[in-house]
């Protein structure tokens, strides 16, 4: 089966990969490079984590995720992420890290709970409020992102699967399994998968008015010499505040301490030059100074801004239009589900079978729900 692929995300890239292993032909376009650096799969690092808030069908998923790596990296023969273990604080009561240690306990999954003196004693260089606890988990850490595109990109290419990068694809006839090309061009298969990401708008104007592409903006920072050890062996964090969530990945394995989330998520055109100012950098660093022992001793490397899809219920949408089916509002979660999703993408599309199921499922409903959907 021929299977047309728009987007060399790590959705994309591990739809063409699923595919190729069951046996089908995948064709990927990307309007950049093959990976693409302005792609939200394209950073040194993303969290990979258990903690899902009230968003039991994710938590459960990640068993299924951690499997969809393991054969992606049997595949590559390279391991690209580290288990740091993840702690999420929490600072108000029934907030986002409440409601994860209630869906731990309602699905039995291991986790240590720490108050503020134990945060203080095991992670020097944390600062949390005296009544704050966190919440934290030997699994969980970090997906070398950039690694894993290239790998998968590499792989690809290497199994003779056709990549077409700087190839736009300005048309879809999603009846047809056609696309059109920004010089007229055309090229049809059995099927299409759309994995755009931030531009899934504007090639599928249905998602237009629903679905917004957000621009959020990630900085890497050196901490203080004193601290290097503490941050390099410290787990991925994750902060509750009043003011939103603020996530932080620890320095491993050539990687850099990057500080995101809440302060600068906006409304942003993925297709506008990504320059991210002074004043915004020093935004982020500035939320992080109430949870960092010597935040002003920590010094600013490098900013960037970098666009995905969401439509603000944080859930995913596959949806089938005809012969096309499409992978949409990705947000700022999909990276540690890419592989599977990639699996499950390309089975459904392999099988040509009815999606409610795989529909439910990519919208996080509990295990049950999307049974019976199916
Ligand atoms: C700052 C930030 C932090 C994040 N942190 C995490 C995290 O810690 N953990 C996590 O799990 N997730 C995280 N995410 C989310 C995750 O990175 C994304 O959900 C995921 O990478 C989306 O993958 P994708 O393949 O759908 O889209 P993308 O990676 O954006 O790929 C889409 C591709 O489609 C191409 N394309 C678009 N339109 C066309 C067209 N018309 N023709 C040809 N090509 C086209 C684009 O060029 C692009 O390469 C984060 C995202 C951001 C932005």
């Amino acid at each position: 089966m021929k299977v047309l692929i728009v987007g060399a995300g790590v959705v994309g890239l591990s739809t063409a990969w699923a595919l190729a292993r069951a046996g089908h032909e995948p064709v990927v376009f990307d309007q950049g490079p093959i990976p693409n650096p302005l792609a939200a799969s394209f950073d040194q690092h993303r969290m990979i984590r258990y903690h899902y808030g009230d968003q039991t069908g994710y938590a459960r998923m990640m068993h299924d995720a951690y499997a969809a790596w393991e054969t992606l990296w049997a595949n590559l023969g390279a391991r690209h992420g580290a288990e740091t273990g993840v702690l999420a604080i929490s600072t108000v009561p029934g907030d986002w890290t409440d409601q994860s240690k209630a869906t731990f306990d309602d699905l039995g999954a291991p986790y240590q709970v720490l108050d503020a003196p134990e945060v203080h004693e095991l992670y020097p260089h944390l600062r949390v409020p005296e009544e704050a606890w966190g919440l934290l988990t030997k699994g969980g850490g970090v997906l070398f992102a950039d690694r894993i595109v290239t790998g998968l990109a590499r792989h690809l290419s290497e199994r003779g699967v056709a990549l077409n990068p700087e190839t736009r694809v300005t048309g879809l006839d999603a009846e047809a399994a056609t696309v059109t090309f920004g010089d007229g061009t055309r090229a049809t298969g059995d099927a299409v998968v759309v994995a755009a990401g931030a531009w899934i708008d504007k090639l599928c104007p249905k998602f237009a008015g629903t679905t917004q592409s957000i621009r959020s903006v990630v900085t890497y920072v050196a901490p203080p010499a004193h601290f290097a050890d503490a941050w390099a062996r410290g787990p991925a964090l994750f902060i509750t505040t009043g003011q939103g969530t603020l996530y932080c990945l620890p320095p491993v394995d050539g990687c850099g301490l990057k500080l995101g989330g809440a302060p600068l998520l906006a409304p942003g055109d993925p297709d506008v030059p990504r320059h991210v100012t002074d004043a915004e950098a020093q935004q982020i660093l500035a939320s992080y100074a109430p949870f960092l022992r010597d935040a002003e001793s920590y010094g600013i490397q490098e900013s960037i801004a970098c666009c995905y899809a969401d439509n603000g219920l944080k859930r995913f949408v596959v949806e089938r239009v005809g012969r096309t089916l499409i992978v949409g509002n990705c947000g700022g979660r999909m990276f540690k589900f890419g592989a599977l999703m990639g699996q499950e993408v390309a089975s459904a599309v392999a099988d040509g079978r009815n999606i409610s199921g795989l529909a439910a499922w990519a919208a996080g409903a509990p295990a049950s729900d999307a049974a019976a959907e199916a």
